[in-house]
């Protein structure tokens, strides 16, 4: 269930993998979203949908444990592969690609399938962030607006944990997709193992952490290589989720 763990202060960060929860199929077992191939308002959306709330319960209590009765909800993003960062969540799922809590008890989290689950935290001032980080994010800055985001709410002392993602040496894509994410982020760059273009999402992501300033943590087994993680490009559009979790222990 949670193949990742580390605590700074009273910040707790995690990160899921497929094992423990109640999903079947291709989902199994603990897909924490609905894909979005899966029409709305049918009976396999009402199962999954069920199915997926039932998962997020689970890895709320294995997160939380003792301080239960202190978890204020978890916190899921409808993610739209933008860079807009929402703070102060409420209930509900916003359309963001990044979360900010200032206040303890909110279970933040990023769900991915080859994207990257970015956790970042001031754990001396009790701030935290999650973040979804793919292509399109590493390109639009939703990492850097997530960080500024915590500056902006008085964070100084940043640590980021980068999660499991789709490797450089995996992640191919065309070469002129690969120009244009290089032209913003040069540290993206990359060349699969078998010598063609490839974009390295994780190597992006960390060089914008360290721009801004933060440690950084990583736990970064690939996606598409480590069958404890869903991958969409290893599994296709029924490819369930996993995610990264952060919050401030109450
Ligand atoms: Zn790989």
């Amino acid at each position: 269930m949670l193949a990742f763990q580390d605590r700074r202060g009273s910040v707790e960060v995690a990160f899921t993998d497929r094992f423990g929860g109640v999903s079947t199929g291709p989902y199994a077992e603990l897909s924490l979203k609905v894909p979005a191939h899966v029409a709305a308002r049918t009976a396999e959306h009402t199962r999954l949908t069920a199915e997926v709330a039932a998962n997020l319960d689970l890895v709320a209590a294995a997160v939380a444990r003792d301080a239960f009765d202190g978890l204020r909800g978890i916190v899921v993003m409808h993610q739209v592969h933008g860079a807009t960062v929402v703070v102060d969540p409420g209930v509900g799922e916003p359309e963001c690609d990044g979360v900010v809590a200032d206040e303890p008890g909110w279970l933040l989290a990023a769900r991915a399938a080859d994207c990257v689950p970015v956790m970042v935290a001031d754990p001396v001032r009790g701030l935290v962030a999650a973040a979804h980080a793919g292509r399109q994010g590493l390109v639009a800055g939703v990492v850097p607006n997530a960080v500024a985001a915590l500056r902006e709410r008085g964070a100084t002392e940043l640590v980021a944990w980068i999660g499991p993602h789709a490797c450089g040496r995996c992640y191919e894509v065309p070469a002129a997709m690969r120009a244009s994410v290089a032209e913003v982020v040069p540290a993206a760059f990359s060349e699969t193992s078998w010598g063609t273009p490839a974009v390295d999402l994780g190597a992006g992501v960390r060089a914008q952490l360290v721009e801004a300033g933060a440690e950084v943590v990583e736990f970064t087994p690939c996606t598409i290589e480590d069958e404890r993680f869903y991958s969409f490009r290893r599994e296709g559009e029924e490819s369930g989720r996993h995610a990264g979790l952060v919050w401030v222990r109450p």
